[in-house]
């Protein structure tokens, strides 16, 4: 199959700008417009350049367009899905990148026009960084991206859309969107939970200072911490729309937690050695999948620090800018303003 006339991308963050990045990479689009919602992040979009056009606009940006997905937080599908639907082409593939899928199901079936072939999708690729500077063309390479087509999807579009994903760089895997959301909850949401926890717990503790966590973050502490450095609206979303299934294996973890407890409190070392032995084995299999490193402590050298250049002496052109950190926060009321990267 050919380039697409024109994709649309609405959401220009990490993984709206990283299709732009990839679908140039791998000519998948003769045109590839992009719509934000903030003014700041389509100003900052067009200095990266990774669209052809940007709009203000949503519905001039989906106009004519083959394929549009929707990268924005999964809260705002519902009202993005409304207000695209007067515009969207006949025959074009509606399309979304939302951790869940059975919310995405719920809030923008409803709102596809007749002739709108509507297919969720989620790439299983990610970081803990946000915003359009932060997107890269090879994220998506090597990594799956799950389809979750409707009752009644159109099966070239579907193959269409695989196509794309393929292009991207990434493995593609077609499951039901119930399904899909119970074994994210497990692989994906679960942990984000624990991560968040656990860093909120340790930053609570009064008997250990603050300074000592972050100075011996290298025993364990600190992979817990990339993951919990991750978009605060884009996770509370995640939880407010895949509530029970992340309630599910919570309830699990939580038996199980209990059962490591009661070994630590019984001097259980049997039990504690034979859940060890088991989980090493699972580290071992995602490795022989190529989805992630053999390389010990994930490749970084344990005494890799960062040393600051010496300042400069002669006064030549400006030194680039680092990537911008934070954006202001949006003034809504349960909405954090983002500290990270
Ligand atoms: P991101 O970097 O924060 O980008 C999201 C962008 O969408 C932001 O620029 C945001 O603007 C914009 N936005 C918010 N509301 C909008 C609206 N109503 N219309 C248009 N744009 C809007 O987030 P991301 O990490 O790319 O995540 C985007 C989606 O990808 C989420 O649905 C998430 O579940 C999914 N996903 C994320 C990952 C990951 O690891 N990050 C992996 C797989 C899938 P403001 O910042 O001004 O709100």
């Amino acid at each position: 199959m050919g380039p697409m006339k024109k994709i649309a991308i609405i959401g220009l963050g990490l993984i709206g700008s990283s299709i732009a990045h990839a679908a140039r990479r791998g000519h998948l689009a003769k045109q590839i417009t992009g719509h934000d919602a903030s003014a700041d992040v389509l100003e900052r979009a067009r200095a990266i350049g990774f669209c052809d056009t940007l709009h203000a606009d949503i519905g001039e940006a989906v106009k004519d367009a083959e394929l549009v997905i929707l990268c924005a937080p999964v809260g705002a599908y519902q009202s993005i899905a409304q207000a695209i639907a007067p515009h969207l082409a006949q025959g074009a593939i509606l399309s979304d990148v939302g951790s869940v899928k059975s919310a995405v199901v719920r809030d923008v079936g409803p709102h596809v026009p007749k002739g709108v072939h509507f297919i969720p999708a989620h790439p299983i690729a990610g970081t803990e960084f946000s915003g359009p500077e932060s997107g890269f063309a090879s994220l998506f390479d090597g990594r799956w991206a799950i389809l979750t087509p409707v009752r009644g999807s159109d099966l070239r579009a579907v193959d269409r859309l695989k196509d794309f994903w393929l292009g991207l760089g990434s493995q593609v895997d077609v499951m039901d969107a119930g399904h899909h959301d119970l074994v994210l909850a497990i692989t994906s949401h679960l942990p984000h939970l624990i991560a968040y926890n656990i860093v909120g717990t340790a930053h609570d503790l009064e008997q250990v200072t603050e300074g000592e966590v972050i100075k011996y973050s290298a025993s364990g502490f600190r992979d817990f911490t990339r993951i919990a450095a991750s978009d605060p609206t884009m996770w509370r979303d995640v939880f407010l729309n895949n509530r029970d299934a992340v309630l599910e294996v919570l309830g699990r973890f939580n038996e199980d937690l209990s059962r490591l407890q009661r070994a630590v409190r019984n001097g259980d070392g049997q039990t504690l050695f034979d859940l060890f032995t088991r989980t090493r084995a699972i580290r071992r299999a995602i490795i022989d999948i190529g989805q992630d490193t053999a390389a010990p402590n994930f490749g970084r050298l344990p005494f890799q620090l960062y040393v600051a250049p010496e300042p400069e002496k002669k006064k030549s052109k400006p030194a680039k800018k680092p990537a911008k950190k934070s954006k202001p926060s949006k003034k809504t009321a349960h909405k954090p303003a983002r500290k990270k990267r």
